[in-house]
C-alpha cells in the first residue's frame, strides 16, 4: 500500500475532524475557527483569519482568526481591501501586509491567500500569516490550504441555508401566531406538532400540553349526535380524497365551555400518495350557530305566540257571529272580553318585539324623570290582582318616605308588570307575592318575589336572554315569548342598574333591581329586608 506522506495524513485527519464539525454543528463561527486554525498549523504558519463578503456591501470582514485578537482587526481593512480587488498586484499586497506588521509590530512576513469559491463564486478568502523570514509558501502549501477553503465555504453555504430555514420558519411561526384564527399543524399520525395562541383561547388547552397529543384528542370535535366524528368520521382519512376538507361541530373546551367550530383541513399527500400531515385552520362559529339556533326558535315562538290568540279571537268572532244562534247577552260579553283579552295580549307580544328589535338597532330611548315607586307599585298591583285568582296574596312592602327614583315611568311600568306576572304565571299553587324595595345612598333596591316553581340553577342566567324559556311542564303549558326578562333586563340596564334573580326550585324565587335615585346624596333610613328572607 502507498504509504502517505506525514502532512498529507495530517491533513486528511484534519479534513474529517472539520468535516464532523460542519455535520455536528451549525455554528458558523465555530466552524470557521477550527478551519483556520488547522489551515494553520498544517502549513506550520503562525497567524490567519478567514475573511467573508459581506452580503450587504460585498466589503471583505474578517469572521474568525488564529493569533490575531478582534481588536486588531480594523488594521487588516487595507489587506482586506486589496484581497477584494481582482487583479491586484503581489507588490500592493505586500506592501498592505508590511504596513499591519508594522502598526502590530506582529511579525507577518510571508502570507498565502486563497479564496473561498462556491460553485465558482468568491465568498471569502482564507489568509495564512508566517514569522519566519525565509521560508516562503510553496505551491505545496497552497494545495493544502486549498482543501480547508473548500470546506469552509460548505460551512458558509450550510449555515447560510439554514439561517434562511430558520428565518423563513420564524416567519412562517409569526403568521401562524399571530393569526385569528386557530392553526394547528398535525403530523401523518394526527398528532399535533403546532398549535397557535388562538387554539390555546378556542380550546382551553396550552400549547406544551397540546403538542404531542392525537388532534382527536385535544379537539374532539362532536356532531348533533354526541358523537366524536374525529374519531369515527375524521375527514383526512376519508376516501375518496377531498381537496380542503371541512368539519364543523361542538367541542368542549380544556376548561369546560362548549364552543362551535369549523376546521378545515390543508392536507399534504407523498408522491405514493401517503399522508403526510396536514394544517388545520380553525374557527369559532359559536355566535353563528348560537344566532341560527335563536333565529329557529324565534320563528317557531312567535308563530306559536302569535297564532295562539288569532286562532281564539277567530274562533270566538265566528262563534259569535253565527247566525243560526241566538246568544244571549252573558256569553256575547264573555266571548268579547275573550276577545279584548286575546287582542291585549298580541299588542302586547308585538310592542314587546318591536322593542326587541329597537334595542337591537341602537339601544332604548327612556324619558327620565321623578317616579313615586310606592305609588306606581300599588296601580300595577291593583291592576294585577283584579285579574288574578284569589289564592294569591300580594303585600307591598316600602318604607314610608322612599324617596323618587329617576327613571322612565312607562318602561318601569313594564318591568314591574312582567316581573309580577311571571310570578303569578309561576306560582301555579298560588302564594305571596311581594313586592317591595328600600333606598341605599345612590340607588333603590327593589325585588319582586313568588312562592312559585323556582328556578334551576342552571337556568338562572339563561332566564334573562332572548327568547329563552325554561323547559319543564309548566313552561310548556304556560304562554310566553321567552322576551319579558330580556326586556325587563335591557330596561333596567338602560337605567345604570342592574337586574338578577335569587331562586330555589320548589320554594320561589326573588328578581332584585337597582334604580338611581332622583337625588343620590341623602341617605334614607329605610330597613332592608334580608336577602334570603324566608318567604
Ligand atoms: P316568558 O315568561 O314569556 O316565557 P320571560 O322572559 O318573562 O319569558 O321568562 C323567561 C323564563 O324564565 C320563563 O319561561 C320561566 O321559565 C322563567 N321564569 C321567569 N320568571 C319566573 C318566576 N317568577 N318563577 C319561575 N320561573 C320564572
Amino acid at each position: 500500500m502507498l504509504e502517505l506522506p506525514d502532512y498529507q495524513l495530517r491533513q486528511r485527519d484534519y479534513l474529517i475532524r472539520i468535516s464532523q464539525a460542519i455535520t455536528a454543528q451549525l455554528d458558523l463561527p465555530g466552524v470557521l475557527s477550527l478551519v483556520v486554525r488547522y489551515a494553520v498549523e498544517i502549513v506550520a504558519g503562525n497567524y490567519g483569519f478567514i475573511a467573508l463578503h459581506e452580503e450587504s456591501d460585498d466589503e471583505l470582514r474578517i469572521a474568525v482568526a488564529n493569533n490575531i485578537a478582534p481588536e486588531q482587526y480594523a488594521e487588516f481593512k487595507p489587506l482586506l481591501r486589496v484581497l477584494g480587488t481582482p487583479g491586484a498586484t503581489a507588490k500592493e499586497r505586500a506592501r498592505a501586509v508590511l504596513r499591519i506588521a508594522d502598526r502590530l509590530h506582529l511579525p507577518l512576513r510571508q502570507m498565502v491567500s486563497l479564496p473561498l469559491l462556491l460553485r465558482g463564486d468568491p465568498i471569502g478568502v482564507i489568509v495564512v500569516f508566517r514569522a519566519a523570514v525565509n521560508v516562503a509558501f510553496t505551491l505545496d502549501d497552497q494545495a493544502l490550504i486549498e482543501a480547508f477553503a473548500n470546506q469552509a465555504a460548505v460551512a458558509v453555504q450550510n449555515a447560510r441555508l439554514y439561517q434562511a430555514a430558520v428565518q423563513e420558519q420564524q416567519r412562517l411561526n409569526a403568521i401562524i401566531e399571530q393569526s385569528a384564527d386557530g392553526v394547528m399543524i398535525l403530523d401523518w399520525r394526527w398528532r399535533i406538532t403546532s398549535f397557535n395562541r388562538a387554539m390555546e383561547h378556542l380550546t382551553g388547552w396550552p400549547r406544551e400540553e397540546a403538542i404531542g397529543r392525537p388532534c382527536a384528542e385535544v379537539l374532539g370535535i362532536h356532531n348533533d349526535q354526541n358523537i366524536n366524528i374525529c374519531l369515527t368520521a375524521c375527514p383526512l382519512q376519508r376516501l375518496p380524497r377531498m381537496a380542503n376538507p371541512t368539519v364543523e361541530g361542538r367541542i368542549t373546551t380544556r376548561d369546560g365551555r362548549e364552543r362551535y367550530i369549523s376546521s378545515r383541513y390543508s392536507p399534504t399527500y407523498g408522491s405514493d400518495d401517503e399522508f403526510l400531515g396536514a394544517i388545520a385552520n380553525v374557527r369559532d362559529i359559536t355566535a353563528q350557530i348560537l344566532e341560527d339556533q335563536q333565529q329557529a326558535t324565534f320563528i317557531s315562538v312567535i308563530s306559536h305566540e302569535l297564532k295562539t290568540p288569532v286562532a281564539i279571537i277567530k274562533g270566538y268572532a265566528s262563534t259569535l257571529s253565527r247566525t243560526d244562534a241566538n246568544w244571549d247577552i252573558a256569553t256575547v260579553r264573555d266571548g268579547l272580553n275573550v276577545i279584548e283579552e286575546e287582542s291585549d295580549r298580541l299588542n302586547e307580544l308585538i310592542g314587546n318585539l318591536l322593542d326587541v328589535s329597537r334595542l337591537q338597532a341602537g339601544g332604548l330611548r327612556l324619558r327620565f324623570g321623578p317616579v313615586d315607586l310606592p305609588a306606581l307599585s300599588e296601580r300595577i298591583v291593583q291592576a294585577i290582582a283584579a285579574t288574578t285568582p284569589t289564592h294569591f296574596e300580594f303585600q307591598l312592602r316600602f318604607p314610608s318616605g322612599f324617596p323618587p327614583v329617576h327613571a322612565d315611568e312607562e318602561r318601569l311600568r313594564m318591568v314591574l308588570s312582567n316581573l309580577l306576572s311571571n310570578a303569578v304565571k309561576y306560582s301555579p299553587e298560588g302564594g305571596v307575592i311581594r313586592l317591595g324595595g328600600w333606598a341605599e345612598a345612590d340607588e333603590a333596591i327593589v325585588y319582586v318575589s313568588d312562592q312559585g316553581v323556582g328556578i334551576a340553577p342552571e337556568d338562572q342566567p339563561r332566564i334573562f336572554d332572548r327568547f329563552y324559556r325554561v323547559d319543564n311542564s309548566l313552561g310548556r303549558q304556560t304562554q310566553g315569548a321567552g322576551l319579558g326578562l330580556y326586556l325587563a333586563r335591557a330596561i333596567v340596564e338602560a337605567h345604570g342598574g342592574k337586574l338578577w334573580v335569587e331562586s330555589q326550585p320548589g320554594r320561589g324565587s326573588r328578581f332584585i333591581f337597582t334604580l338611581p335615585l332622583e337625588l343620590r346624596s341623602l341617605p334614607v333610613e329605610t330597613a332592608a329586608p334580608p336577602l334570603l328572607e324566608q318567604e
